[in-house]
């Protein structure tokens, strides 16, 4: 039975990966996430404090209520200074090496509302000037925003209105191609439109769920508290959905989607995880079991706020993750099936 709509998937997913949402900044994509999920009437839809989208979708037994989380926001930069010469220093929003962002495009967004187009390159750039800087090291100082505007100094740019503080988001470049999806950000963009595929199967299915299940659509995941916060306290169980890292020494790959038994803090619920993997077998979907060596989720998160659940993490494959990253729609699909047997599972 193909009862997943392929095609809503990727255009849920390109649409998202088009809205930036640095951490911090993600308002918008949470906004479309909330609109997107606002048609269907079994759900219903809140805003925690923080502005995380909290959904629920209510369960006709009386099992506990399940939980399950995917974040939105991103990695992206703030504007830490205006040097003289009207170029912008930038501090990180989320871990990840200045080089994988060098000679990208990017969207500044003045406290003011409005936004400027610009680049990120090494304050040496020009080959013919400086020649080829492969020692140089890529930080902080040595990375700047070439803004495209006339402004030539520091004051000129303070002039439109841009200053420190100013979220700076990095072009997506979103392709997609024979089945892949290629751009920044599929983490965890990947993981919420499997999430969201799977909340639309099952209301254009009219399914009712035996428990009652509540998606937190987390947004400061990249700096470590997303889903601190904001999971009901009558959930027993959190399901994140988030990538599954890919690379030498991995089981996880393109094609699959991976539950991650262990990552850098520490090991998942083992039972709740077994439970995963026979489900994953009895629907044949593809899986692979990973450890990811530098990895922590939102269900670390909740965990070390003090949250009481058995915590499980699935996700599908994403190749060059906190890079240029990209994933198969076979890893987008055999992911979204999972979470709807899970959803399914009384
Ligand atoms: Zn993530």
């Amino acid at each position: 039975m193909n009862e997943l709509d392929e095609k809503f998937l990727t255009a849920f997913l390109v649409e998202l990966l088009n809205i930036p949402s640095p951490t911090g900044f993600s308002e918008h994509a949470i906004d479309f996430c909330e609109k997107t999920l606002s048609v269907f009437p079994g759900l219903s839809l809140q805003r925690t404090h923080k502005g995380a989208l909290l959904v629920n979708l209510a369960g006709t037994g009386k099992g506990p209520d399940r939980a399950l989380t995917a974040h939105v926001d991103t990695l992206g930069a703030m504007v830490k200074d205006i040097k003289p010469n009207g170029r912008l220093l930038l501090t990180q929003l989320g871990g990840f090496a200045w080089n994988s962002v060098e000679g990208e495009g990017c969207t500044v967004y003045s406290s003011g509302g409005r936004s400027f187009r610009g680049s990120i390159l090494i304050n040496k750039a020009s080959v013919h000037v400086h020649g080829r800087q492969v020692d140089l090291k890529r930080e902080d100082e040595t990375m700047e925003v070439r803004l495209d505007e006339t402004a030539k100094d520091a004051d000129g740019v303070k002039l439109l209105g841009i200053g420190v503080g100013d979220f700076v988001a990095f072009d997506p470049r979103v392709e997609v191609v024979n089945g892949f999806i290629r751009s920044r950000h599929l983490d965890d963009k990947a993981g919420v439109a499997c999430l969201v595929s799977a909340i639309k199967t099952l209301q254009d299915q009219n399914f009712k769920p035996a428990r009652s299940a509540h998606f937190l659509i987390s947004n400061f995941e990249e700096v470590g508290h997303g889903a601190a916060a904001g999971i009901p306290k009558e959930a027993e169980e959190l399901l994140v959905v988030d990538m599954a890292a890919v690379g030498e020494g991995q089981t996880s790959d393109e094609f699959h989607t991976t539950i991650c038994v262990k990552d850098s803090t520490g090991p998942y619920h083992h039972g709740m995880s077994q439970r995963l993997r026979k489900l994953a077998e009895d629907h044949q979907i593809p899986y692979k079991v990973d450890i990811y060596p530098h990895y922590g989720s939102d269900g670390s998160a909740f965990l070390n706020a003090g949250g009481n659940v058995a915590v499980a993490l699935i996700g599908p494959g994403v190749d060059a993750s906190h890079h240029y990253e990209r994933t198969h729609m076979d890893a987008l699909v055999a992911t979204t099936r999972w979470v709807i047997a899970y959803l399914r599972e009384s």
